[in-house]
Order: C-alpha cells, then structure tokens, then sequence
C-alpha cells in the first residue's frame, strides 16, 4: 500500500456494519436507512433503464440533472448558478469531496478541518499530500472556538472544509460561526468546501449555505448528493456547485477518478429534485420522531446525551458506564448487548479527544430504534 494510505484503516463504517452482521447486532453504526426511498424515484430510475439510457453520461452530468441541481440551489440559497459552466455531478458527495481536493489542493497546502471529522476528508487530504490543521469542536455544544479559528489560519491556508448540518455531532453550524469562517476566507484569500448533504435534516435549526454569504459563492464549492435526503445512499449521486474557475479544477479530477456517473440513476434524481415541498417536510417530521424515540431512550439508558440540531445521527457520553475508551465500550455494545454503534474517536487528529463518546444512527424505522434501546436498557 503507498504511503499516503498505509496509515489508514478500514472505514470505521465498513467494520462496524461488518461485525454488526457477525454479532446480529442492531446496526445503529453506519449511516444508512433501513428502508427505501420514495417510489416515484425508484420508478424513474427503472423507467430510465428500460428506456435505454445505459451508456456513459456526459461527463460532468446530463443537462437535465445539472439544470435541476442549479434550480434546487437557487430555491435553497438564493444564488443564480449556470448549470454548464457551475454544476458538476459526481460518484456521491464523497467523490465531489475527493474531485474538490484533487482539482483544487497543491501538495504542501494547508487545509482546516474540524473535529470530529468526516473520515473521508482526511484520507482524501492525505492523497493530494496536503497539511492538515485541525481545530476541535467540544461538547456540550461543539461551538467554533473562534480564537483556535483564528489561530489555525495562515497566509498558507488554501482552504477550509466546513461540514454543516455536522456529522458525527448533529450540529447546525450558526450564521455567526459561518460570518467568522467567511471573514477568515476572505482575509486570507482561502477556498471553501462545503459538505451539506444532510441540509435537509435540521430540527428547528436553519442551515445555511456558507456560498450565500456575502463575497463567499466566489470562493466556494458547495457538495451535496441525494443519498440523505431521498434515503437513497446506495445510488451514489452527488454534485459540487462552484463558479468556473473553481469548477474547472473539480472537472478535471473528476473527469480522470470516474469520468461519468450511472446514467439512469442521474434521470431519476432529476424526478427527486422536482419532489414538492410537502416531501421535505414529511421528511423532517419522520426524522424528528425518530431522533426523540433515540435521544429519550438513550436518556432513560442513561447515557448524557448531545442533542442533534441536524443530520440522523446523535452523540453521547457513555462514561456512566464505565468504560475505559469508545473502542471498548463499542465491542461491548455489538458483542454483548447487540447494538452497532460508531467510536468517534477515528474522527479526531488526538483520539483522547473523542474517547468518551459514542455515534447512533437514528435513520432506521421506530421498532428498530426502540429495539436498540430495549436491548441497552436491560444490558448496560
Ligand atoms: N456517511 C455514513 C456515516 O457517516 C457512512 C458512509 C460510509 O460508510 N462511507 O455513517
């Protein structure tokens, strides 16, 4: 293996679903729902096939799912985009993340994350040989310590990832944290890349497109992708919106990592884009009472519990229970109790940073989630 990956391991998510099956534990661990999307898409998708449209893509998107991508933009942020020369769809938002890197980051750049992070931005960091800066986000609210912030930018920074509504913590970042990232851009002439899938799930908090704020859309690529919001994760259809220059740079790396992606599935998103806005909101209601039947029964299990503002995951502090790291306390969950559940501290550039919690996953339907918690209520 190079060097750039030797370090890594496999996803914390591929291992956690593996040893879920092993153990036949309930999978709260990886992100994905246990049920399907809505019908109409699975339908224009098999339409699409039969159809016949089974041959590459253009590359950077069928004109119809980059024009739907640049209307949905609009009715979410305001900003006028042009779908040719503005939108690029990708394998899933983590190829859009990987293009982004690869087309945009020089070797030796320094790039700021967050932790927790998403595990992906590192690896896809260390590919392009990048410098990391990281500055953590600490419970209870995981709040941007503006002066760490502060501190964290240099002349060198090419540029920032900001992943809001944030996964693993479940926080909505606030128009005064982006109004702080947005200044430092500007003032150190730095890009930023915005992982927003999970845009659609927020609990009475409102999300905010860093790229709508003022001075910002011209130096940001803003990620998105299906999968979350139209429970569709397998299908892997993501896009980066960003002016031409910037979408230029994404283009490339993605015209040589996968250069097109599944056509039929690209027709059907184009259907999903169009879904009413009663589809959104019969999504966020779905979720609330998932994320309460999760956030009360871990309550009652008696862990301290992080409330999520936004995505379909929740953060808790298992120390009632004894256990020496988030590692531990996983293996038992899976092996003893059968539960998945995902230890954060992978998320961490210091895993003693994230060692006394764990990640749920609430985007399964009530009776498994009442399961799970059933099952820790009498083990733990
Ligand atoms: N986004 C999903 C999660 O955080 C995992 C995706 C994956 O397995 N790579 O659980």
């Amino acid at each position: 293996i190079s060097r750039r990956l030797e370090r890594f391991k496999t996803t914390i998510f591929t291992e956690m679903s593996i040893l879920a099956v092993k153990h036949q534990a309930i999978n709260l661990g990886q992100g994905f729902p246990n049920f399907d999307g809505p019908d109409f898409i699975k339908e224009a998708a098999i339409e699409a096939i039969k159809q016949g449209n089974n041959q590459y893509a253009r590359g950077f998107g069928i004109p119809q799912l980059n024009a739907a991508i640049a209307e949905r933009f609009y009715k979410d942020t305001g900003l006028l985009v042009d779908p040719e020369r503005e939108v690029t769809v990708t394998s899933g938002c983590t190829e859009a993340i990987a293009a982004s890197m690869i087309g945009l980051v020089n070797p030796g750049d320094e790039v700021i994350l967050f932790a927790p992070f998403y595990d992906s931005y590192l690896a896809t960091l260390s590919m392009v040989d990048a410098t990391i800066k990281t500055v953590t986000l600490r419970p209870p609210d995981f709040a941007v310590p503006e002066k760490e912030l502060r501190e964290a930018f240099s002349s060198k920074t090419r540029a920032i990832m900001v992943n809001t509504p944030h996964n693993p913590t479940g926080k909505v970042f606030s128009l005064q944290e982006l109004q702080l990232i947005a200044s430092l851009c500007k003032q150190h002439d730095s890009l930023a890349f915005t992982d927003e899938v999970y845009h659609r799930l927020t609990f009475g908090a409102e999300h905010i497109s860093l790229a709508s704020l003022d001075g910002m859309y011209e130096r940001t690529v803003t990620l998105n992708s299906l999968g979350k919001t139209f429970s569709l994760t397998g299908w892997k259809i993501g896009w980066a919106v960003a002016p031409p220059n910037l979408t230029w740079g994404v283009r490339q790396a993605h015209a040589f990592l996968t250069f097109a992606t599944a056509t039929p599935f690209q027709w059907a998103a184009v259907s999903a884009l169009k879904a009413p806005d009663s589809f959104y909101k019969d999504l966020i209601a779905d979720y609330s009472s998932k994320k309460d039947i999760l956030v009360e029964g871990l309550k009652e299990v008696g862990f301290k519990v992080f409330e999520p503002k936004g995505t379909y995951f929740v953060m808790a502090d298992h120390t009632p229970f004894g256990f020496a790291s988030d590692v531990e306390f996983c293996k038992f969950l899976i092996e003893e109790v059968g539960v998945a559940a995902i230890p954060p501290s992978v998320f961490y550039t210091d895993p003693d940073d994230g060692k006394h919690l764990v990640r749920f996953a609430f985007c399964k339907d009530e009776d498994t989630l009442r399961q799970a918690v059933d099952r820790m209520k009498v083990k733990l």
